[in-house]
């Protein structure tokens, strides 16, 4: 049978013209409605993806095609908002699962237009980023959300542009980078002491049974004492008792704060025993000595104890902004080291080389100045024994706050 039959047998079974319009609308109709459906569909949501630790998170989400988020902060506790276009989800809940900076992870449809995902932190945050992405390799498009632990002041910060610029919602990332933390603020001279170790992770432990977590804690009660008779400033602890904590939660401790210095006080054991006097250590990449290369495996090693699997989550986006900020906190580590040498000096035995450096993740704050002191070592007997001594402590403490008054003056007169 050729086509033109076909057309004859048509005409011929007796169709007529009105009825083929007729169709023909019909079929038209039917192609509107597939189309309009389409474009109503919800939107796919799938491969939900968090990693990162108690100071930064970065979040990835995959769509089918283009989202339009809107989002915004909720206090009581600290929210991210994010509503969608009505969108179905398909998220696996093992990636759900609380970790790092967010607690709690939901999601679902709002009303008919709209679905939403909500972000529970574990304090205050700000986001510094909040992308949507075309995916490269494969199709559709990607969410991209970096959030970052912050103070309370700069949470509510957030919370009052946002209020200012659309009501309560807004679809444009905004600038609140690490950088504005700098901006111009009545706030007092902030140190945040943290007492290493804690808990299950009980730190080095000396010949006659002096226990680091506990020495740490009590020295680092005095000096906090010392510092609030000494000055105007804010003291706050990582913990005031005996407590596990992990490194990234010191730190967003810190953050939290906005602490302008960081001291993390241990006394732990050393190879050789006797090697002893107290130690300063900075942040770096590469270790100063293989004694300091081995306390900073050692310490790094505190989450573990605790069953906590480490994300040894490397930034992916080398952040400009981040790292002149990094480098300029280096610089102010660096200073406060010697200057707390300085004074550690006159009053207590310091190691020979007493200021070393290492990779401590506790010193990771990219922000806050921050040191960890050895006040002395628990390998070596005379050194626990001073550790144990009130009198030397107090010596110690004073040191160290002597040190602080000279920070805080500088970086006060250097305007803030
Ligand atoms: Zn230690």
């Amino acid at each position: 049978m050729s086509l033109a039959d076909i057309k004859c047998s048509g005409v011929r079974s007796g169709i007529s013209p009105a009825a083929i319009g007729r169709l023909l609308i019909f079929a038209v109709s039917l192609i509107l409605m597939s189309l309009s459906q389409a474009s109503s569909a919800p939107l796919e949501a799938r491969d939900y993806k968090m990693a990162g630790d108690a100071t930064h998170m970065r979040v990835v989400m995959n769509f089918d095609r283009e989202p339009e988020p809107k989002w915004f902060l909720l206090r009581g506790p600290h929210r991210l908002v994010i509503d969608l276009g009505q969108t179905k989800f398909t998220l696996d809940a093992k990636e759900l699962k609380a970790r790092g900076l967010v607690t709690n992870v939901r999601y679902g449809q709002l009303d008919e237009e709209t679905s939403r995902l909500i972000l529970t932190s574990k304090g205050p945050f700000t986001i510094e980023k909040l992308d949507v992405l075309q995916n490269e390799d494969t199709p559709g498009y990607r969410l991209v959300i970096d959030m970052a632990a912050a103070s309370e002041r700069q949470f509510e910060e957030a919370l009052g542009i946002q209020a200012q610029t659309t009501g309560s919602t807004e679809t444009t990332p905004t600038t609140d980078r690490l950088g504005k933390a700098a901006a111009p603020h009545n706030k007092r001279f902030t140190v945040v002491i943290d007492p290493g170790h804690g808990g299950i992770d009980g730190g080095a432990e000396g010949l006659n049974g002096t226990v680091e977590k506990s020495i740490t804690l009590a020295f680092a009660l005095e000096l906090r004492a010392k510092l609030a008779q000494s000055g105007p400033y804010n003291v706050y602890m990582t913990r005031e008792r005996d407590q596990f904590l992990r490194l990234d939660e010191r730190v967003r401790i810190a953050r939290e704060h906005e602490a302008d210095l960081f001291i993390s006080i241990h006394a732990d054991t050393i190879r050789l025993k006797g090697i002893r006097g107290a130690t300063v250590y900075t942040l770096s990449d590469r270790a100063s000595d293989a004694e300091a290369q081995a306390l900073a495996d050692r310490e790094n090693l505190s989450d573990q104890l605790a069953g906590i699997e480490i994300e040894e989550e490397k930034q992916e986006v080398a952040d400009i902004l981040v790292d002149l900020i990094r480098r300029e906190t280096h610089g102010f580590s660096m200073s406060f080291a010697r200057s707390l040498i300085g004074e550690l000096e006159s009053t207590v035995g310091l190691i020979n080389n007493p200021h070393r450096f290492a990779g401590f993740r506790v010193l990771k704050a990219p922000d806050v100045p921050s040191v960890l002191v050895e006040l002395g070592y628990l390998s070596n007997p005379e050194d626990e024994e001073q550790l144990r001594d009130p009198d030397w402590r107090g010596k110690a403490a004073d040191s160290i706050a002597n040190a602080v008054a000279a920070f805080a003056a500088a970086k006060m007169a250097a305007g803030g």
